[in-house]
């Protein structure tokens, strides 16, 4: 007798480990190499003064207790060790001079960590610009999570949009996918771990993502909704599909960031990245 109590026991505190896991989760910092060098003024146009960037073609591993999850795949596999011009236009390679080895695209960054591509259960795409929804259809089997919206402009750019940031190529086999389609916020696991901000303005359908990591507290990866730091200084990114909706999304963000006492990591700041990437955060 006193044997199953001690069992039931046991089996009771594993049920109360179980119930806890949702605080559980961490997430990875990595990147699909970079872009540049470019001038500032070329991306942030009011900017005061010139000077040469590269910027960080961030994605994010996130290990949730329910399920191993993306934020954004980076720039197509074929654009990698100088391959550019086999998949995007030859004027987008010419600016942007992407440099992406390899070994620093998704799949590998999942192997470095442990992880199989078929591990991956959700694939959150901020918006569909090359150098976010570049491997989407590396993961055929997932649930991708994307604004409807951002969905139809993906097929359909508009015309003042069409400057090659498309690439029809990354997602033409990726039609039939298993697509949770949003139209505004949505709380992806119902319990306040991972919910999805509506973050228009960039493009017409961006989001981002807040997440509650156990140490570092509630985080917002902001994807394009800000770049980088500058664009918190009062100098807006240019490229935009509406500037109206780009400015509510990042004074939102701001909002956010004071009110939750929220860290927000942005899409494209090599200084965050030199100092927060190629790190789990917890
Ligand atoms: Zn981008």
């Amino acid at each position: 007798m006193k044997k199953f109590a001690i069992i039931a026991v046991a089996l009771g505190l594993l049920c109360l480990l179980n119930t806890s896991p949702v605080q559980a989760q961490k997430l990875y910092w990595t990147a699909s190499g970079q872009v540049g060098p470019l001038n500032i003024q070329s991306l942030i146009p009011s900017y005061p003064q010139a000077r040469d960037i590269k910027l960080p073609v961030n994605m994010w591993i996130i290990d949730h207790p329910k399920g191993l999850m993306l934020f954004d795949t980076g720039n197509n596999v074929a654009v990698s060790d100088g391959n550019c011009k086999s998949h995007w236009t030859a004027g987008l390679c010419d600016l942007l001079k992407p440099s992406q080895k390899r070994d620093d695209v998704i799949d590998r960054q999942l192997q470095k960590l442990g992880y199989k591509v078929s591990d991956v259960k959700i694939v959150i795409t901020s918006h569909s610009h090359l150098d976010h929804i570049g491997n989407i259809e590396m993961f055929p089997n997932a649930i991708h999570v994307l604004q409807k919206k951002e969905l139809y402009q993906a097929w359909w750019p508009e015309k003042f949009q069409r400057n090659g940031v498309h690439v029809l190529a990354d997602y033409d086999d990726a039609r039939d996918f298993n697509y949770l389609e949003l139209e505004g916020d949505y709380d992806l696991f119902g319990d306040g771990s991972a919910v999805i901000l509506s973050t228009p303005g960039h493009t017409l359908g961006h989001q981002s993502v807040k997440l509650r990591l156990p140490e570092a507290g509630t985080v917002i990866l902001t994807g394009d909704a800000i770049w980088m730091e500058e664009n918190l200084e009062g100098y807006p990114a240019s490229f935009n599909y509406s500037i109206m909706d780009y400015t509510k999304s990042v004074n939102r963000l701001k909002m956010m960031r004071d009110l939750e006492n929220a860290k927000l990591w942005f899409g494209h700041s090599a200084k965050q990245y030199e100092s927060m990437g190629e790190k789990w955060h917890k």
